[in-house]
């Protein structure tokens, strides 16, 4: 079948999915989070690939009777599994309008440009500025999130100490094996940009928090240095099982240590950096200006829709960014007075216009909007690790002391005095009994959580980042389900 041109179709069509968004947009605040009909294999089978194709018509019936009822409610107030944001409606009418134009915006390097660079532009120093960060100092570009922009950190430091540290300009002349990666709580992408680099996994070496005791840092620097090892250090803030952050002070020395060394400081505040959104938690993420680089998610806490990711540069780092990425061609001319095409400093070259869904948002709901978001999600996750610490240790155990951000990591509290012996076998028993909580918790429908484990010992997680979580609506829900699957396992 051939693509029907027929404007009344696509017209009618499209009203309908902007009828059945507007309806969503109401029904995901009920709505059971896991599918009401999960898709299977079998019944995908049926709806492969044909000769002819079904047309418009029939492929919008298979979306919405088929397709559509199997995607979980993950949008909606109470998924608390990953850290997973939602999407403002400020965000969700500009991402649709994206894709009307579909804009990419390599154009902008060429013949056509018509400002979507300035738009790009502007709405990466908004976002610079809502993290109280100097746009004189910092330059973003857009990625496809923070795994992304750990890998863009990365390459950067990679190609910076290889000039400052060897005189070896590693985007020409390629990467001989002498960057070491300190760091602190970083997150499994970290570990993921090493490989893809060739600096190697096995150069990465996770410290914990003891990166911020006092010498630790300065005496591992002088070790490496004799080895003649150039380094660079990732500072995890915002830790993704705990939301935990380096000690008061500690990044101030910290970066100080590096300054000295000659070590590339990146900082991956993927959520954490959000916290300076607010007055009330923004000295956690005291010191984020300190880095070389530093990167933040778009699809988790600025709530805008996948995919979408920030990498933050000091302005005086941008020429090393651009000699690791710039993609030269003589069809990919700049446009003179323009600043530096993100297609020079990012990965990809051809790229969604990522910034009409930030400029949007940022735009709609300002500084105070974004305040607003981060201390409901707070206020959530502090009010949940209260209950279960004081009112509820009888059936949750939470295994930090402290909430300091926006994620409760905590297990079906376990009976006391477990026998020591057959430590492994009890381990795996217990692992699987949190596993069957978690699984409990998610079949209600009512809010999701996920597993992870935490200083040995499995664990369950709730992470709020959603801009429709709120504790006077969505609390007493949460606390229900906790009350209700913590009786059936309680000991
Ligand atoms: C989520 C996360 C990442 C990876 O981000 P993606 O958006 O999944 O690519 C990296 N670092 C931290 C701290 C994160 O929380």
């Amino acid at each position: 079948m051939s693509i029907d041109t027929t404007k009344d179709i696509l017209g009618q069509i499209l009203a309908q999915v902007a009828e059945h968004a507007r309806d969503h947009h109401e029904a995901c605040e009920q709505l059971p989070i896991l599918p009401a009909k999960p898709v299977s294999a079998s019944s995908m089978a049926a709806l492969g690939l044909t000769g002819s194709g079904i047309g418009l018509e029939a492929t919008f019936q298979e979306l919405m009777s088929t397709l559509v009822p199997s995607l979980p409610n993950s949008v909606g107030p109470r998924y608390f599994s990953l850290v997973t944001g939602g999407v403002t409606p400020a965000a969700l009418v500009a991402d649709w309008l994206t894709t009307v134009y579909d804009q990419n915006s390599i154009l902008a390097t060429q013949n056509v440009y018509s400002g979507q660079t300035q738009i790009e532009h502007q709405a990466c120093e908004m976002f610079v500025s809502l993290l109280d960060l100097p746009t004189t100092q910092f330059r973003a570009i857009l990625t496809t999130g923070s795994t992304a922009s750990n890998i863009e950190a990365v390459a950067l430091g990679r190609q910076w100490l290889g000039a400052t540290k060897f005189g070896i300009d590693y985007s020409q002349d390629g990467y001989d094996g002498q960057v070491v990666v300190l760091t602190n709580r970083a997150h499994a992408t970290v570990y993921k940009a090493a490989s893809m680099l060739g600096i190697g996994r096995k150069q990465v070496h996770e410290m914990m928090g003891h990166l911020e005791d006092e010498g630790v840092l300065e005496s591992k620097l002088q070790e490496l240095a004799r080895q003649g090892k150039a380094v660079m250090v990732v500072l995890g803030f915002g830790e993704v099982n705990t939301g935990i952050f380096p000690r008061p002070g500690a990044v101030q020395r910290i970066a100080e240590l590096c300054r000295q060394h000659g070590a590339f400081l990146h900082i991956d505040g993927a959520f954490g950096a959000f916290a300076r959104c607010s007055p009330s938690y923004a000295e956690l993420a005291d010191g984020l200006e300190l880095a070389d680089s530093i990167t933040v998610c778009g699809h988790k806490w600025l709530n805008v829709p996948y995919d979408c990711g920030f990498f933050i540069v000091r302005r005086d780092l941008e020429r090393d960014l651009e000699r690791v990425f710039s993609s030269s061609a003589a069809y990919l001319k700049p446009v003179p007075g323009v600043p530096t095409h993100p297609m020079n400093l990012s990965i990809e070259n051809s790229q969604r216009m990522r910034a009409l869904a930030v400029w949007a948002t940022l735009r709609a709901y300002g500084r105070a909007g974004y305040q607003k978001i981060v201390e409901d999600n707070c206020r959530f996750a502090k009010t949940m690790h209260h209950w279960m610490k004081v009112e509820r240790p009888d059936l949750w155990t939470v295994l930090e002391e402290e909430c300091p951000l926006n994620i409760v990591v905590f297990q079906a509290t376990s009976p006391p005095n477990k026998p020591a012996a057959e430590e492994e076998k009890e381990l795996e028993a217990e692992a699987r009994r949190q596993e069957a909580v978690v699984k409990a918790l998610n079949d209600t429908g009512v809010a999701a959580f996920s597993g992870t484990v935490w200083k040995s010992r499995p664990a369950i997680r709730a992470a709020i980042s959603n801009w429709r979580t709120n504790i006077g609506k969505d609390w007493e829900i949460v606390r229900k389900v906790l009350e209700t699957v913590g009786e059936q396992f309680k000991f």
